[in-house]
């Protein structure tokens, strides 16, 4: 065990972007309310020093919520059997990229389950026909794990990013998460794969999932410290009434704006999004979750009618609002703690 105090240890992440597993552990573990404190504003200071008070946006188009798989947390897992299941056109995610580019947005996230009719073939022709009408946008996929040569194929086609959270980077914790035909293994070779063949690569977790411990978190912080992805997406669990984890506690608004923090020290140009889910547990969530060093937001950009389908968790917030109606609800709240929502593709700076 470190014999540090909770501010040596912050004076140390600041100046040199790492603490060993232990020291992550036991700062989750002690923290106080003035830890936090004094991480938010290093993590803030780090962040201004290379992103100024600019917010990224990037508009969420959620494409399908049927998937294969079976994951303990998630509403629109395969088992759930009240799940309205849906799945965009690809014209609809054209005219919804449309109707993003002209509210500014300049990236787009094509999210959603493990759904096979979104094949490479499918899939390739959507992301070049979006780069095709809009060159100087970027294409994020975040549509869990698929073969290294399909991530190839459409990194061919054009697109740019990808997103795929590890979920947890302990193996024993990731089996308690998910049933035993999903693979820890897997999750971390597709996260590899990404990153070799050139993508913008983002991990992430959520917060007080069930059994998750400072331990379990102090291994997710050491993955980001060394496998140093472009984005890291975290928010807290929340449950979702027809899983098997319908009755497990959610997690804090206040852990989560802690790993923020933490998260910001330990690569500064990281992009990190205060999530829908931070908004969900919190009315002012997303604007907590800047103020402790986030400097990105992911406004829904899905059509109306699909939005309420998207349900991951309980009580999920944006489902009855349009596109714009969300773009200037966002851009009010972030001008309310002084900062601004930008229009650009909004790429890493790396330093
Ligand atoms: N199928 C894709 C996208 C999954 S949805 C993939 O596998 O990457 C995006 C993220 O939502 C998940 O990675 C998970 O971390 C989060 N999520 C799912 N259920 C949740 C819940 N009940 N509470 C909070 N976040 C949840």
């Amino acid at each position: 065990m470190s014999s540090r105090t909770n501010e040596e240890l912050i004076c140390k992440l600041r100046d040199t972007h790492a603490l060993t597993e232990e020291e992550y552990g036991a700062l989750i573990e002690t923290r106080t309310a003035a830890d936090a404190e004094l991480l938010a504003a290093y993590a803030v200071q780090a962040r201004k020093k290379i992103y100024g008070n600019d917010v990224y946006v990037r508009g969420l188009i959620e494409c399908t919520n049927i998937c294969k798989n079976n994951c303990y947390y998630c509403g629109i897992r395969r088992d759930n059997p009240h799940a309205d299941r849906y799945r965009l056109t690809g014209e609809e995610i054209l005219t919804a990229c449309k109707k993003g580019y002209e509210l500014g947005f300049r990236t787009f996230v094509l999210q959603g389950g493990e759904d096979a009719y979104f094949s490479d073939a499918v899939l390739c022709d959507i992301v070049a026909s979006i780069k095709e009408n809009h060159p100087d946008c970027a294409v994020t996929l975040s549509l869990g794990e698929r073969e290294r040569e399909s991530y190839l194929a459409l990194y061919r086609a054009g697109a740019d990013r990808y997103l795929l959270r590890h979920e947890t980077a302990d193996r024993a914790h990731y089996e308690k998460l998910h049933p035993k035909e999903m693979s820890f293994d897997r999750r971390m070779r597709c996260l590899n794969d990404l990153r070799e063949i050139g993508y913008q690569v983002g991990c992430g977790f959520m917060v007080g999932s069930p059994d998750q411990t400072p331990g379990t978190l102090a291994k997710d912080l050491k993955f980001v410290e060394t496998f140093r992805p472009d984005m890291c997406g975290i928010g807290p669990f929340i449950p979702h009434h027809e899983t098997p984890f319908c009755d497990r506690r959610a997690g804090t608004v206040k852990l989560t704006c802690f790993l923020l923090s933490i998260l910001r020290l330990i690569h500064p140009p990281i992009l990190l999004p205060a999530t829908t889910a931070l908004g969900t547990i919190d009315p002012r969530g997303r604007e907590r979750g800047i103020l402790a060093g986030a400097n990105v937001v992911m406004p829904n950009l899905s059509p109306l009618a699909v939005r309420k389908k998207y349900d991951l968790y309980d009580n999920k917030i944006c489902t009855g609002e349009e596109s714009a109606e969300c773009r200037t609800c966002l851009e009010t709240r972030m001008q309310s703690i002084g900062y601004r929502i930008v229009t650009c593709r909004g790429d890493i700076i790396k330093t």
